[in-house]
């Protein structure tokens, strides 16, 4: 295996399936196959998990909602899904904690960080629900920082695409796909990879980013051994 300890990032929306919102529990035991084989071999593998299959705070605010009030029920949101994931990683036998960036002590410890190295040293894979804590972020700033603070090798963005594009693949035939760039050229280019606060987080701590297709069997295994699937950004 190429990576020792991951952050692996999966999006609410990706727990969907084909819903249209909530958790598709197929889904779930799918992921859950996919991250046993790389924790049976011995890698540490933390997981930051979304909320926008159930709520996004932007979606409440653009509606009238108080802001913060619905960035609150988002990061609820990210705890509902981080429960649900612990739930199918325990069927595989795989032993999980959740830790959550908001205090909610009856079903998740909170976010303690030597704690959470701790469970990865002994091979317990750790849920970061809550997102920051705070509001005005996102997921993928929560998966930047957790994985900055927990000494992650690389971030891996597991999507419904299998890379970063020149442009929407969806609408332009033309689109390429990169299997290298830099965090500079995705920033010159204007690519989406992350928002910008979690972006410029990476770049600044040199911390590398994988975007790859999640729905794939074997695919996670692929990227944390070295194969060259996905796009990967990198100084
Ligand atoms: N959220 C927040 N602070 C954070 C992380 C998330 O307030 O640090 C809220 C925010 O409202 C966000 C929602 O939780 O819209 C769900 O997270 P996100 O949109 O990142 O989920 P994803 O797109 O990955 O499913």
């Amino acid at each position: 295996m190429q990576y020792k300890r991951i952050l692996l990032k999966l999006s609410g929306e990706a727990l969907m399936g084909s819903r249209q919102y909530g958790i598709d529990p197929d889904r779930l035991q799918e992921y859950a196959k996919e991250i046993k084989d790389i924790t049976d071999k011995g890698v540490e593998v933390a997981i930051v998990i979304g909320g926008g299959n159930i709520f996004r705070g932007l979606a409440g605010a653009s509606r009238g909602m108080d802001r913060v009030q619905g960035d609150h029920m988002g990061m609820l949101a990210t705890v509902i899904n981080g429960l649900a994931l612990q739930s199918a990683l325990e069927d595989e036998d795989i032993p999980t904690r959740l830790q959550s960036a908001i205090k909610i002590n009856e079903v998740a410890e909170p976010f303690i960080r030597r704690k959470a190295i701790r469970h990865l040293e002994k091979g317990r894979v750790v849920i970061f629900g809550g997102g920051t804590g705070n509001p005005y972020f996102t997921t993928d700033s929560a998966a930047v920082l957790r994985a900055i603070e927990i000494g992650a090798e690389v971030i891996l963005k597991g999507t419904r695409v299998d890379g970063i594009y020149s442009s929407d693949p969806e609408k332009n035939i033309d689109a390429t796909k990169f299997d290298n760039i830099s965090f500079a050229d995705v920033l010159q280019k204007g690519l989406k990879v992350m928002d910008t606060t979690a972006f410029t987080l990476s770049q600044e701590n040199e911390l590398p980013i994988i975007v790859f297709d999640m729905n794939t069997r074997g695919n996670l295994y692929k990227v944390v051994s070295g194969e060259n699937i996905g796009t990967k950004v990198n100084l």
